[in-house]
C-alpha cells in the first residue's frame, strides 16, 4: 500500500523527471504520440494480475469473467473501427504481431519481399538481423531514386522475377499513401500472402484518412501507439478464414499469457478512435505535417541544402533531406534537442552519410496535434525547425552562437506552456 515514492524513490523520480520532459519540451517523433489519461489508468490498474492465457471464452485460467469483457470489447471494436471479420488484440508489441503473422502464413525459407529498412520499411519487413530476415529469404523493394515514391510497375517487375511467398506494404519512414489495389494486384498475379502493416498510419486509416488496407489484405497488422494514441501494443486483422491459424500462432505460437490491463486501454483506445473529436485530431496531425513540409521546401529554406523527400506529405511526417546541406542528421537532431525539439535523424534513401550520422531527419506530428495544436501552433513550430536548419547550415562548422538558440528555446517553451500535458 506505500505509494512508489517510498518503496522506490529512483524510479519515482525517474518518471518525474520524464513527466517533466514530455510536459517541457515538444515531441516530435513520428512514431510517439501521449496517450489520454484512461488509457494510463487502465495500464496501472489491478489486470495486470490476471494470467489469462487462451481465448475470451476459452481460457486456460480460471476468474477470467471480467477479463473477458475487456478483451472482447477491444476485439468488437477495432473489428468495427477498420471494418474486419477477424481481430486478435494480443500481441504484446507490433514486433510480436509481425512475427505471428509470419510463422501463420511462412514457412522457414520462404521469400518475404518487403520496403528496404535502408528506404523506410521496418525491422520485421525482412531486415537481416531480425526473424523476418534471418528465417527468411528476403527480396526488397526500394523507393525510386528520383521521386522517392514507392514505383508499383517496378514492384511488380521485381515481384515477377521474384516470385515471394509474401509481399509486406507498409513502412516506417515513408511520407506517401500506399497503393493497396495495386499490391492486391500483385500478389495474386504472383500468387504471394498480401499483408499490410499499417502500424504508423492506423489513426489516419480510423479517421477515414488513409485508404483502409482490411479490404485488399490477405492479413493487416498495426502498433496501438503510434497515430491511434493507444498503449504500447500490436494487434493483427484479418479475414475470419485465417482465424484459427493466426489466434495460434499469437498463443501459443510466441506469446503465454496476455497483458490484460494493455488489452483493456486498447479497447479505450479504440472507442476514442471512432469519436468526431479524434477525426479532428488525425486532421490537425495531417494538416500539421503538410505546414511543415511547404516551410520547409520555401526558397529561404532550400537555399540551404534543406529540402523534403517526395516534396511533401500526406501523411503524419516529414523526411527532411540534408544530402546537400553542410548540416548533417546527427548535428540536425542534436540542434533541435537543444532547443527542446525532440526528433530522429533518419538515413535517407542511398544515403551519403554513415547510419550513426545520416543526412535526413524524420518528423512527426501526431503528438503534437494530441496535446491540442492546430494550425497556429504547427505554423510556428515548423518556423522554429526552418530557422535551426538555416543557421545550423550557415554554422556547420562554427556552431550556432548561444543567443540564438536561446531566443528559439523561449519560442519552443511558451508553445509547451500553452498546451499544459496531464495536469
Ligand atoms: N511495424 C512498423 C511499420 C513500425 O514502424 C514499428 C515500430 O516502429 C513496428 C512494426 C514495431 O512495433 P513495436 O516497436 O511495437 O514492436
Amino acid at each position: 500500500t506505500a505509494p512508489l515514492s517510498d518503496v522506490d524513490p529512483e524510479i519515482a523520480q525517474a518518471i518525474d523527471a520524464e513527466l517533466g520532459r514530455q510536459r517541457g519540451t515538444l515531441e516530435m517523433i513520428a512514431s510517439e504520440n501521449f496517450v489520454p489519461r484512461a488509457v494510463l489508468e487502465a495500464q496501472g490498474s489491478v489486470l495486470t494480475n490476471k494470467y489469462a492465457e487462451g481465448y475470451p471464452g476459452r481460457r486456460y485460467y480460471g476468474g477470467c469473467e471480467f477479463v473477458d469483457v475487456a478483451e472482447n470489447l477491444a476485439l468488437d471494436r477495432v473489428k468495427e473501427l477498420f471494418g474486419a471479420e477477424y481481430a486478435n488484440v494480443q500481441p504484446h508489441a507490433g514486433a510480436q504481431a509481425n512475427v505471428a503473422v509470419m510463422t501463420a502464413f511462412l514457412k522457414p525459407g520462404d521469400k518475404l519481399m518487403g520496403l528496404s529498412l535502408a528506404h523506410g520499411g521496418h525491422l520485421t519487413h525482412g531486415m537481416k538481423l531480425n526473424y523476418s530476415g534471418k528465417f527468411h529469404e528476403v527480396a526488397a523493394y526500394e523507393v525510386d531514386a528520383e521521386t522517392g515514391m514507392i514505383d508499383m510497375e517496378k514492384v511488380r517487375e521485381q515481384a515477377l522475377a521474384e516470385r515471394p511467398d509474401m509481399i509486406v506494404a507498409g513502412w516506417s519512414a515513408y511520407p506517401r499513401q500506399l497503393d493497396f489495389a495495386a499490391f492486391r494486384e500483385i500478389a495474386d498475379e504472383v500468387g504471394a500472402i498480401l499483408w499490410v502493416d499499417m502500424a504508423h498510419f492506423a489513426g489516419l486509416v480510423a479517421a477515414g484518412l488513409h485508404p483502409n488496407p482490411v479490404p485488399y489484405a490477405d492479413v493487416v497488422t498495426s502498433t496501438v501507439h503510434k497515430t491511434l494514441a493507444g498503449p504500447r501494443s500490436g494487434l493483427i486483422l484479418a479475414k475470419e478464414e485465417h482465424a484459427k491459424k493466426l489466434n495460434s500462432a499469437v498463443f501459443p505460437g510466441q506469446q503465454g499469457g496476455p497483458l490484460m490491463h494493455a488489452i483493456a486501454a486498447k479497447a479505450i483506445a479504440f472507442k476514442i478512435a471512432g469519436s468526431e473529436d479524434f477525426k479532428q485530431r488525425q486532421r490537425r496531425t495531417v494538416d500539421g505535417a503538410k505546414t511543415l513540409a511547404e516551410r520547409l521546401t520555401a526558397d529561404d529554406v532550400t537555399a540551404h541544402g534543406v529540402s523534403v523527400l517526395t516534396g511533401g506529405t500526406d501523411v503524419h511526417l516529414v523526411l527532411v533531406d540534408l544530402r546537400d546541406s553542410s548540416l548533417d542528421g546527427k548535428q540536425a537532431e542534436d540542434l533541435l534537442h537543444s532547443i527542446g525539439i525532440t526528433v530522429n535523424r533518419n538515413a535517407v534513401p542511398n544515403d551519403p552519410r554513415p547510419p550513426m550520422v545520416t543526412s535526413g531527419l524524420r518528423i512527426g506530428t501526431p503528438a503534437l496535434a494530441s496535446r491540442g495544436f492546430g494550425d497556429a501552433e504547427f505554423r510556428e513550430v515548423a518556423e522554429i525547425i526552418a530557422e535551426v536548419l538555416k543557421t545550423g547550415a550557415e554554422h556547420a562548422e562554427d556552431g550556432v552562437p548561444a543567443a540564438e538558440l536561446s531566443a528559439l528555446r523561449t519560442r519552443v517553451e511558451q508553445l509547451a506552456a500553452d498546451f499544459p500535458l496531464y495536469e
